[in-house]
């Protein structure tokens, strides 16, 4: 028999690495049980060991060749791996389908590698939280690298990616919305730039356009790094980060070797220069604020559904007799008193 309440088990499995319980925990979470956020809130201070990864950039630059030679070149460093594929592009799926995309299928029987797809929204708070969740869980259970991959660019709601400590964006040559992207400021610049399938002739200048857009962006000082100090201009200015544009050939395992250098350095770097901690303050403050706002929002919804002053208020503004911004005040000021 299977008692109840197996949280407190539970919870101990997972900081011994017990897989089974790190994927049914991630279940939890992901279907938003309050068993899940129970497991979170007792193995938060084993967390923040982990160094997290998070892979960006369009679908079918290769994103998951990518993680899968990074899988491989970590364990054979000895080091124990995480993967979390978050996918809200299609949320049918459930994760069947995604494990199949996953260029990952070598590593499922490793006991050092936990490979896990995430593509259900309905949670609350959404996707981007039970993947951090999940994130964190990984962590507690010990994986030392965790590399989270996210489909699109420049998609606000997929905030899991800021979470990582390094950012990395994929591309492809000829994937030129990405630079547009870039440059447009839709998308913050990433801490590593890779372009994958490098054996294609406009490699080249591709990285050339990219370069162009990175100069640019340190002309003005508004790089991440220099976003990150600027918020705390008290403090002694840190060096900045230049970023790397990283060559691979991540189906024949090309360039994996560099890719993994410039990881290391970025690690080392935050590190060194003391904005690992500062990214993950800022990161934390917003995943409360997340959480917080997304708890509001459903405890206002579950009060006004059957309100018929709301009711009243909202007719007004259908008929153009009050706009959407005084009964937005008027709400409020009610819902205060
Ligand atoms: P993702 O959607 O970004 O995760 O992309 P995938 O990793 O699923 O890769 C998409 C396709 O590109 C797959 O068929 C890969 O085998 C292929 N691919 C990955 N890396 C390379 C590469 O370096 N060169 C070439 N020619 N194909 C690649």
């Amino acid at each position: 028999m299977i008692a109840p309440r197996m949280t407190a088990p539970l919870a101990q499995r997972l900081l011994d690495g017990d897989r089974r319980a790190l994927a049914r925990a991630i279940t939890l979470v992901e279907d938003d049980r309050p068993e899940g956020w129970d497991l979170v809130r007792e193995v938060y201070p084993h967390t923040g060991k982990a160094a997290v990864y998070g892979f960006t950039g369009p679908p079918g630059v290769g994103k998951s060749t990518l993680i899968g030679a990074l899988t491989k070149a970590r364990r054979e460093a000895g080091r124990s791996v995480g993967v979390l594929s978050i996918d809200p592009s299609s949320p049918f799926t459930q994760g069947a389908l995604l494990d199949d995309r996953i260029r990952l299928t070598e590593h499922f029987l490793d006991q050092g590698v936990f490979i896990r797809s995430m593509a259900n929204r309905g949670a609350l708070g959404g996707l981007s939280e039970a993947a951090l969740q999940a994130a964190l869980l990984l962590d507690a259970a010990g994986r030392e690298d965790v590399f989270v991959e996210t489909v699109g660019v420049g998609q606000a709601e997929i905030d899991i990616i800021d979470h990582a400590d390094t950012i990395v964006l994929v591309l492809m040559p000829g994937s030129g919305d990405s630079i547009q992207a870039l440059k447009a400021g839709v998308m913050e610049i990433p801490d590593v730039i890779v372009i994958n399938k490098a054996d294609h002739p406009l490699t080249d200048t591709m990285v050339r356009e990219i370069r162009g857009v990175l100069s640019l962006a340190n002309l003005d000082g508004d790089d991440a790094h220099a976003r990150c100090s600027a918020e705390h201009s008290g403090a002694p200015k840190a060096k900045r980060w230049r970023v790397p544009i990283v060559k691979t050939e991540a189906a024949h395992g090309k360039g994996v070797d560099e890719l993994i250098a410039q990881l290391d350095a970025h690690r080392a770097h935050i590190l060194g220069e003391g904005t690992l901690q500062e990214r993950r303050g800022r990161n934390l403050r917003n995943e409360v604020l997340a959480i917080a706002t997304a708890r509001l929002r459903r405890r206002l919804e579950d009060e006004l559904r059957e309100d018929a002053d709301f009711k009243r208020l909202l007719e007004e503004v259908i008929e153009r007799r009050l706009d959407p911004a005084s009964a937005a005040t008027a709400l409020l000021e009610r819902h205060r008193g």
